[in-house]
């Protein structure tokens, strides 16, 4: 591979280069997705309620579906039905009598409350159906019974736009009457690692190898991120292996995370083959870590990230622009992580006219301030991999900043 001219580079600083991607990218085209595939998609309808729920007039209670106007204390109600839950109509409940009923069963026509099971001196609830029941006590009426439409009515809102789909968003379309809904997919993303240098995690090492931690890292930061990593792939530094793998996985993935080879050096296979694609920029980007940067849409139109291939900076550089991209992929209109300030524990130092993202350790203790201290005993250093797995955060130091001090407050970025 031959040397090339270095392409120019713009200085922007991390904000402006998050414009630029946020500007590119779009929410994926919604589709339907039955319930049970669409747990952390975002919702793309507003979703209105198809039944009332309740759904009908139906017993909280074990128990016995009276009118309450029949009710005296230690006086025997005939029992004339038996109501289980999946009781279709039942029959309208005579005057002067009682129904078992089952919680969840239809309320019959004509009763008012429910006599619990408790409240009567009968004696085996579960021992078939009784000739007669004795209330202790009157119920009010009204007792016991849940209302149809009493949490929602037929047409009322139950999930707007932009929901992430949990659990208990699920239940509630569930409950709601539907089957599936319109969701923005998961964004699917390859993940690329380059370097000739690179062994497989687990492999024995050669000389001069390095375990690929990378392709691990960014998989799973796609994944947390609500992507799939459906390719993860390691690509030596030959252009055209790296130009191949590309051509691949063109019209299978909605986006393309690769890292190392953005540089400067000799052999920055990224720099090569994206020479290919008019619309991908690099920049030097004024942050630390994270400084060359390559962004933009590869042939197929879809963005393509080149981060850089030390393991801190590609972590840094995903936090910084892949993930908020891949939220707005999935349709999130907030694709920030939440910022809170603290107090350095200690001094450390920052490159002047370079906006730092410091690996922290976060301290709390309940009713005092945050504290961070860097993770890193060392300070920085974008190879620092080790510690970086301590960090909770990521503290974000002004470019003007050429020193933290104890004391200080600082923004941090929480990762957890
Ligand atoms: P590069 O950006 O390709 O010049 O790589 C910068 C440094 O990061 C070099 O020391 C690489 O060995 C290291 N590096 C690049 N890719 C990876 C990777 N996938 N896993 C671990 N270290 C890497
Ligand atoms: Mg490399």
């Amino acid at each position: 591979m031959s040397e090339l001219p270095e392409p120019r580079r713009e200085s922007v600083s991390s904000a402006e280069q998050l414009d630029v991607v946020l500007a590119t990218v779009r929410p994926l085209e919604p589709e339907p997705v039955a319930l049970r595939d669409a747990l952390g998609l975002v919702l793309a309808e507003n979703l209105t309620s198809l039944t009332d729920i309740p759904v009908f007039d139906n017993s909280a209670m074990d128990g016995f579906a009276v009118r309450a106007s029949d009710v005296r204390p230690g006086v025997a109600l005939p029992v004339v039905a038996d109501i289980p839950a999946a009781a279709g109509e039942p029959a309208p409940l005579p005057a002067g009598s009682a129904a078992r009923i089952m919680t969840g069963a239809p309320i019959p026509v004509g009763a008012d409350a429910i006599v619990p099971v408790e409240q009567t001196t009968a004696g085996d609830f579960d021992g078939g159906a009784r000739d007669e029941v004795t209330p202790s006590a009157i119920p009010a009426p009204g007792a016991h019974i849940r209302r149809a439409g009493e949490d929602l009515r037929a047409g009322d809102p139950v999930l707007a736009a932009g929901t992430v789909l949990g659990p208990r968003q699920l239940a509630a379309a569930a409950g709601s009457g539907h089957g599936s809904l319109l969701a923005h997919p998961a964004p699917r993303v390859a993940v690329i690692a380059t370097g000739s240098e690179l062994a497989a995690p687990g492999e024995p090492l050669g000389p001069g190898r390095v375990p690929d931690s990378n392709s691990t890292l960014l998989a799973a930061c796609v994944r947390e991120a609500g992507g799939v990593a459906t390719a993860v792939l390691t690509v030596g530094d030959d252009p055209q292996a790296l130009r191949e793998t590309l051509d691949a996985l063109a019209g299978r993935v909605d986006a393309y995370v690769l890292s190392g080879g953005v540089s400067v050096g000799a052999y920055d296979v990224v720099k090569s083959v994206t020479r290919d694609a008019p619309g991908i920029r690099f920049s030097a980007v004024r942050m630390q870590p994270g400084k060359p940067q390559a962004f933009g849409r590869w042939l197929d139109g879809r963005p393509l990230f080149g981060l850089p291939g030390n393991p801190v900076s590609a972590f840094v550089s995903f936090e910084a622009f892949v993930r908020p991209a891949l939220l707005r992929m999935r349709g999130l209109a907030e694709t920030a992580r939440p910022r809170v300030s603290a107090v350095a524990e200690a001094d450390w130092a920052s490159s002047p006219g370079r906006e730092q993202f410091m690996p922290v350790v976060v301290d709390s203790a309940p009713g005092e301030p945050l504290r961070v201290r860097p993770a890193a005993r060392r300070g920085s250093g974008s190879h620092l991999l080790a510690s970086l797995a301590r960090a909770d955060g990521l503290a974000i130091v002004s470019e003007h900043v050429d020193q933290v001090r104890a004391g200080e407050s600082v923004t941090v970025m929480l990762l957890t």
